[in-house]
């Protein structure tokens, strides 16, 4: 059989000793794989690389379209990006796909039926990495939800709980407060939804269903939700499920794939052969499967099943009442490999078949058609930064620059209604909104906006950003402020 070949990361801290130990694993369960390695994290850093990757190991993970990484240490302290998100938004891997299992009773869960599978969507949301320092006593980070963005991670969810044959996908978002950008991602799935009438659906509030997750996690089959609220649910799945240290994670594109452990380079143990391979021996065989090699995966993931079955533990799960032996990394890597061509007789065993997992949907980069909608601009969000505290004293100012087209309407700080008609206890910033729309009629232009600017400029008012009011189709695509 032709070698594939895999870009390899053996990372940092634990990262070598669990990568030698995978390798030995699928080495010996003859796996056709040729390693290309590359330097990524702590040294990438150290020679003058601040996003930790070097410019020949973007040509190989460019190249082999497939990367296994082991964890990396992220550099503490300012002008250093993290390698794995600009991994993930450079390759736009844009699916993170995360199994979680309980394996009981071999590793002590209170939760014994869990099997869930997290669909994290990879590259939006707050982590576009935009953020600003606007005024003495405010920053801020956009959240930014694409509809092709939900577009492709709804797909793919129901794309894979199809040919996982499993039969539920629960949307979570925060949408009874975010109302336009998780309002998008909600509707995006109940558009998608009617394509997969075969598959159950249901929508839970980010926060209930966190909960839920945490107390009844059997009740989940697949969860597609967006970035920040799927990297705090596959932690807190992982967990609860025995381990970070047992779970894999596939980070999906159209252009690449990479799979890692989800744990991180654990410096605390580094080097003492100690750490549990699992996690990344789980990437491993999410790897396999996408590269098509089934029977390989399968091999793998029963002989490693059958491992914990009998009580071979690293010491991360070990317990005295329910494991048998304490081992070290290469020793449970050994264990594995002594187990391959058996199957465990009390945990349910893998059966992967061909293309049945990570596959891209063929569907996935087509958005659905849509006629673009008629943007009218109706007026404009001016943001101050004015050291005053009282909202009358700025309001009257603003209406004193007495623009031609525009009229204030509005002041909001920290998004609370303060004028007109605002709360005397509202505790106020130094950071203010200012709403003007059309004097008369509804429509307005650019040049009203710019000749505004002009006035607060004039007036030596701090304008620090705009945003611009539109409707689309007539319906407003911006948010009221609390209270109005
Ligand atoms: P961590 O996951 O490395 O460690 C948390 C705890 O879990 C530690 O006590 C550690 O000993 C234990 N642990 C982790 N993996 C284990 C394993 N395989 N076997 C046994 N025990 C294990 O998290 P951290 O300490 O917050 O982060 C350490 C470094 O890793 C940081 O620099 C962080 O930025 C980085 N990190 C990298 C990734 C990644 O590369 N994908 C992910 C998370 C964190």
């Amino acid at each position: 059989m032709n070698k594939q070949v895999v870009a390899c990361a053996s990372g940092d801290g634990i990262g070598p000793e669990i990568m030698a130990a995978v390798q030995r694993v699928l080495e010996a369960a003859g796996a056709p794989l040729e390693w290309r390695y590359v330097e990524l994290g702590k040294l990438a850093y150290e020679s003058g690389h601040s996003s930790g990757i070097t410019p020949e190991a973007w040509e190989t993970i460019r190249a082999t379209k497939v990367l296994l990484k082991a964890p990396l240490t992220t550099p503490q302290g300012g002008g250093y990006k993290s390698v794995n998100v600009t991994l993930r938004k450079s390759l736009g891997l844009y699916a993170n796909v995360r199994p979680c299992v309980a394996y009981a009773p071999f590793v002590a869960t209170w939760h014994p039926k869990l099997d869930m599978v997290i669909i994290r969507e990879n590259e939006e949301d707050l982590y576009a990495g935009i953020e600003h320092r606007q005024t003495d006593e405010v920053v801020q980070c956009l959240k930014l939800i694409s509809r092709p963005g939900c577009e492709k991670i709804v797909r793919y969810a129901f794309e894979y709980a199809r040919k996982n044959n499993r039969s539920k996908v629960t949307c979570m978002t925060k949408d009874n407060i975010m109302k336009l950008t998780d309002g998008l991602f909600r509707q995006v799935f109940e558009e998608i939804s009617l394509e997969y009438l075969d598959v159950q659906t249901e929508h839970m509030i980010i926060d209930i269903g966190a909960a839920r997750i945490a107390d009844t996690p059997e009740r989940f089959d697949v969860i597609v939700t967006s970035n920040l609220y799927g990297d705090i649910i596959s932690d807190i799945a992982a967990q609860i499920a025995g381990s970070v240290g047992l779970a894999g994670s596939a980070n999906i594109g159209e252009h690449g794939a990479l799979f890692e452990a989800i744990h991180g380079s654990a410096p605390d143990i580094a080097g003492q052969d100690c750490a549990n391979p699992s996690g990344l021996l789980q990437a491993a065989v999410q790897m396999l499967v996408h590269l098509n090699l089934p029977d390989t995966a399968t091999l793998v993931h029963n002989a490693w099943l059958k491992t914990l079955e009998e009580g071979i533990h690293t010491q991360d799960i070990f317990r005295a009442e329910t494991s048998g032996e304490c081992v070290g990394t290469q020793a449970f890597a050994d264990a594995v490999i002594a187990r391959l061509g058996q199957v465990p007789v009390l945990l349910p065993s893998a059966c992967y078949t061909e293309a049945s997992e990570q596959e891209a949907p063929a569907l996935i980069t087509s958005a659905l058609p849509r006629p673009k909608a008629t943007k009218e601009l109706v007026g404009v969000d001016v943001f101050l930064h004015w050291r005053g505290t009282c909202p009358e004293e700025l309001a009257l100012r603003l209406q004193k620059l007495g623009s031609a087209r525009l009229k204030l309407v509005l002041l909001t700080n920290r998004g609370v209604k303060v004028w007109p008609d605002g709360f005397p206890e509202t505790f106020c910033t130094d950071h203010w909104r200012c709403r003007f729309t059309a004097k008369g009629t509804k429509l307005i232009y650019h040049g009203d906006v710019l000749a505004l600017l002009a006035g607060l400029d004039m007036a030596s008012l701090d304008f620090i950003k705009t945003e611009n009011l539109y409707e689309f189709d007539g319906i407003p695509g911006f948010a009221l402020a609390q209270g109005q």
